[in-house]
């Protein structure tokens, strides 16, 4: 932590305006970990502050990463065509056999590739099995705290089984399959909810850095007093609460089955949305409920890359600012993303506008892409308006471009350019709070080469330990693979319509 009485001055770099859409000439002074002035260069700095040479820079606020689970980071690149039924299939072999230390490995890396690419804050969906644990959350949290990366931690819990979860599905299995299936079935949900008390009792981290919030995996794979508990802990110790609603179309199937009602309308029904809850994914949200989410406040983390990989679709990010839903970017997990690339998901989120359809006045535009990386992003993490921005009084939260590499060469429309050009290969250094974490483009916090040689030795035995369970997801996937796509195929409008209407 950077002390509140040290002053640090950046000076001769440009600052991007993403309102004029231009690259000014600017210095920055900063108390503690705080900007306290940006003006014009050469501007007046107490005599004792820290000068940081920014000539040849572009600034920019730290991006900000809406979604992700960093036990993905130790499984990234394991699978290829999965939809996110096979994903959730592959669960217990991706993430099993997992010690404390893993875990605090898995983040670890995860959170040095997001700051080497611009990237300072993040909303990490972590799991454990069969429950959340202190332990766990603590090396995690602590990871986030030596890499020097903002972060909030929302331990994803369930108490029915991703099979128990899709109707039919369980019966589809054959009976020794189903046997193997039947294991993964998860602990009562009062077990959960003791440890996340237990956690969030007990948080020692400086929330300013590192956060804790609550995660309810996926709405129906929680049981309704499941999912009050968890509302009421979020209540109870002022947290956030972010759970994977309509990211695919067998969710939305499988919403209207088990509750007759849309996801989003169900949870409303339970008191959970309002402008601490974010809605991961959101592709197969209506219209209604995008009104619902728009009108109380509710934000949602937008994460085209995973969309795509995972088939899930195209979320329409255009129809959900309309309605005022607070939007922010996320990447997803190094499992399904597979990059923590923040440059991409912006640009994908541009892109993924854009192929919808003709009317470029419902694409999105790249101001609007930055927008929900920074401020959207900032909002649904539960940190307001204290990151997201260059501005007095927000974080020092800074990523400063090699204006001399070829991503920046010309230097026209700078907005343009970090949206659509810039792809993380610029960053020169990186700022978080006041205290430098990436400078000439070296990691300061953490030592890659002991990381690397470290993560090595852990996936190797990994991939022993998780032999069995590959096996056992290898048969399952053959079962998911034909059911799940079959639901996918059928009209939405059947279920939508059939669960109120008598045939
Ligand atoms: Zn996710």
């Amino acid at each position: 932590m950077v002390k509140a009485t040290t002053h640090t001055v950046i000076r001769g770099g440009r600052m991007i305006d993403p309102g004029k859409r231009q690259a000014v000439a600017a210095d920055i002074l900063i108390k503690g970990d705080t900007i306290a002035a940006i003006g014009r260069p050469k501007m007046a700095a107490p005599q004792d502050a820290t000068m940081i040479d920014a000539q040849g820079r572009l600034l920019h606020a730290g991006l900000i990463n809406a979604h992700m689970h960093s036990h993905g980071g130790l499984a990234r690149g394991l699978g290829d065509r999965w939809t996110l039924e096979l994903l959730l299939t592959a669960g217990p072999w991706l993430g099993g056999g997992r010690t404390v230390r893993d875990k605090y490995l898995s983040a670890l890396l995860v959170a040095c590739e997001m700051l080497l690419k611009g990237c300072t804050a993040t909303y990490d969906l972590m799991a454990e099995f069969p429950t959340p644990s202190v332990d766990g959350i603590d090396a995690v949290a602590r990871a986030y705290s030596d890499a020097g990366l903002r972060a909030v931690l929302a331990p994803m819990t369930a108490d029915i089984s991703f099979f128990d979860a899709i109707p039919g599905l369980m019966d589809r299995l054959p009976p020794a399959l189903r046997r193997e299936a039947e294991a993964f079935r998860l602990a009562p949900y009062r077990a959960s909810i003791r440890q996340m008390k237990k956690i969030l009792h007990g948080w020692s981290y400086d929330r300013a850095l590192v956060r804790p919030a609550v995660a309810p995996t996926i709405p129906h794979h929680c049981s309704d007093p499941f999912l009050a508990a968890c509302r009421d802990l979020a209540r109870d110790y002022g947290v956030g609460m972010h759970t994977h609603v309509s990211e695919s179309k067998v969710q939305v199937i499988a919403g209207y089955q088990r509750y007759g009602t849309s996801l989003t309308r169900h949870l409303d029904t339970l008191g959970i949305v309002g402008p601490d809850f974010t809605v991961a994914h959101g592709v197969w949200l209506d219209h209604d409920d995008m009104q619902l989410l728009g009108d109380k406040g509710a934000s949602v983390a937008h994460n085209p890359g995973s969309n795509m990989r995972l088939g899930s679709g195209l979320a329409d990010m255009r129809g959900m600012l309309e309605r005022k839903v607070n939007v922010g970017i996320g990447t997803d997990g190094a499992s399904c993303a597979d990059n923590q690339n923040m440059y991409e998901a912006m640009r994908l989120a541009s892109f993924a506008s854009k192929v919808q359809g003709p009317d470029i006045e419902r694409w999105i535009t790249t101001d609007e892409a930055l927008h929900a990386a920074t401020v959207g992003s900032a909002r649904a993490l539960g940190f307001g308006d204290d990151i997201g921005r260059l501005a007095p009084g927000c974080k020092a939260d800074i990523v400063f471009l090699e204006l001399a590499h070829p991503n920046w060469m010309p230097c026209n429309d700078p907005v343009n350019a970090l949206v659509h050009a810039e792809d993380g290969t610029a960053v020169h250094s990186v700022m978080v709070g006041g205290r430098m974490v990436v400078e000439n483009r070296k990691l300061l916090t953490v030592d890659l080469a002991t990381l690397a040689r470290e993560v090595d030795a852990v996936r190797e035995r990994l991939q022993r330990a998780t032999r069995p369970a590959k096996a056992v997801c290898d048969r399952l996937e053959k079962v998911v693979g034909a059911f799940c796509p079959g639901l996918a195929r059928q009209p939405l409008h059947i279920h939508r319509y059939g669960a109120n209407h008598a045939h």
